[in-house]
């Protein structure tokens, strides 16, 4: 039963309004030579969208990086940077 149910399709049946429901997807800005490495936006974003990267910044941090696959541009990492490190871009796009 567990079988069939994940080789089924999550979303088989359209809502009828769909083309009118936009997805709304994010671009987030790091102004690096902001970032003191604190990692609240990497251990807080439900997507996983940031994560720590190898290079240094001026102060001699480890800024995020971004990867905006899954980014839903919910803006809880501009929210939760101390340092105002973060700028989200809401995006809304065409369901398809
Ligand atoms: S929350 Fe801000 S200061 Fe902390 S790691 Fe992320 S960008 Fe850097
Ligand atoms: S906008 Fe939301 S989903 Fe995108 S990186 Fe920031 S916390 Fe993660």
């Amino acid at each position: 039963m567990e079988k069939q149910r994940q080789n089924q399709k999550p979303f088989w049946r359209k809502p009828l309004d769909y083309k009118e429901i936009k997805k709304r997807k994010g671009n987030v800005i790091i102004i690096e030579d902001l970032c003191k490495g604190c990692e609240f936006c990497i251990e807080f974003c439900p997507t996983n969208s940031l994560k720590k990267s190898e290079k240094l910044n001026l102060k001699g941090y480890h800024p995020p990086i971004f990867n905006p696959e899954n980014c839903t541009g919910c803006g809880f990492c501009e929210r939760i940077c101390p340092e105002f490190a973060i700028i989200v871009e809401k995006i809304e796009m065409e369901v398809k």
